[in-house]
């Protein structure tokens, strides 16, 4: 049994999204003691004075902390696999790369995924050796032999494309390379890639997962134990570890993970509806509208849709007007937040059009909502 409380493990997997939420990496009810314990502070703990480290599991806080810990075992559940925290997307998704690739080796990158990866490939995985492809998330992908490492991002942030996950797993291993699977915009209620065949799982947990807009964090997830080693001690010796307080308060926060996503979601399908009928938005994305070029691999692929959305409004002027004009949206990078917020992403470098807007459904009610995005783009 895990240590989530209260079932076998069969009953872990038959839970619902609610139920497997709720409970992930609590441990077992103790008299006398809260849910989900508080905090641990500690750099250094208490040693044994004779026996040293060997005698108790908590040493330094760097390799050793029991609420990093539970936290993992709670997302780690949620994805299917072995979970190691960092203290953020980046350092995750780094740490993977830094870990697997050496000189010589070939990556393949999404072209359209998140843009400080090609950005830490084209500065250092390049600088020592590593040879960097990319490619459009939703195709074509060159041939893959040679290739080393695959990382997918699926849906891609921000123009939401999806990539086909097991027929790319499968294209991959049979060429001999790893596939790992940013999947943030997604969050493991929307899809486990290690059960689609992915060999690893590489996250923000800063966005939907935790979704108050108030911490950073990144995880990795695999089956693979010998992989997880390498990067829990690779994650020991450069740091990149989340504190403690942040570790509880993600820990807090995805108790409610299915209750957000499935607001942020009917938001989104509700304002894409609304979206797709109006002449003055263009480009409009999200994978769950049916004449949408991704919704055909998103609808077999994807447990649940997220609630982004994007498109165009034709200029950065027409951006500025419009969300001055709302009320309920926040202008603000990010996404995945309980506040519906937008981000104007030509701003912050993405290949994208200068009114190309990415707009994060918060859990607002879904007609105060739509209706405040429509008056601001009437007034816009
Ligand atoms: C935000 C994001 C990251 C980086 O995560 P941080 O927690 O900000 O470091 C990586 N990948 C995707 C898809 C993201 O949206």
């Amino acid at each position: 049994m895990s240590e989530a409380a209260g079932g076998s493990e069969a009953g872990v997997n038959e839970w619902g999204d609610g139920t497997r939420c709720a409970h992930a990496g609590l441990p077992a009810p103790v008299p006398g003691q809260p849910f989900l314990p508080g905090p641990v502070f500690a750099a250094p703990y208490h040693l044994d004075p004779v026996a040293g480290p060997a005698a108790a599991p908590d040493g330094y806080g760097r390799p050793d902390n029991a609420s990093r810990r539970r936290l993992e075992e709670a997302i780690g559940s949620l994805e299917a696999g072995s979970c190691l925290a960092f203290a953020s997307g980046q350092a995750a998704i780094t740490a993977l790369l830094l870990t697997l690739l050496n000189p010589g080796d070939t990556v393949l990158l999404p072209s359209d995924g998140y843009y400080l990866v090609r950005a830490f490939a084209a500065g250092t995985l390049e600088r020592i050796g590593v040879r960097v492809l990319t490619a459009p998330t939703a195709g074509p992908y060159p041939p893959l032999a040679g290739v080393t490492l695959v990382l997918l991002e699926s849906p891609a942030n921000p123009g939401l494309d999806v990539a086909d996950l097991a027929a790319l797993s499968a294209a991959a291993h049979a060429a001999g390379a790893l596939v790992a699977v940013d999947n943030t915009t997604a969050t493991p209620l929307g899809q486990r890639p290690l059960d689609l065949g992915a060999d690893v799982v590489v996250a923000s947990g800063t966005k939907a997962l935790t979704g108050h807009s108030d911490l950073l964090l990144g995880y990795l997830a695999t089956r693979d134990g010998e992989l997880l080693s390498r990067v829990r001690q690779w994650r020991n010796q450069t740091g990149a570890v989340p504190g403690a307080f942040d570790a509880w308060l993600a820990h807090r926060s995805l108790a409610t993970l299915d209750l957000r996503l499935a607001r942020q979601s009917a938001n989104a399908a509700a304002l894409a509806r609304s979206l797709a009928a109006r002449p003055d938005v263009a480009g409009l994305r999200w994978p769950g509208l049916t004449g949408d070029p991704a919704h055909e691999v998103a609808a077999r692929q994807m447990r649940r849709l997220p609630g982004i959305v994007s498109f165009d409004l034709g200029s950065a002027e027409r951006v500025g007007r419009f969300l001055t004009a709302s009320r309920l949206i926040f202008a603000a990078t990010s996404f995945g937040g309980v506040h519906t917020s937008a981000d104007r992403r030509a701003q912050w470098g993405d290949e994208v059009t200068g009114g190309f807007l990415r707009l994060s459904c918060g859990i607002e009610d879904t007609p105060d909502l739509v209706a405040d995005i429509n008056g601001a783009l009437d007034r816009a």
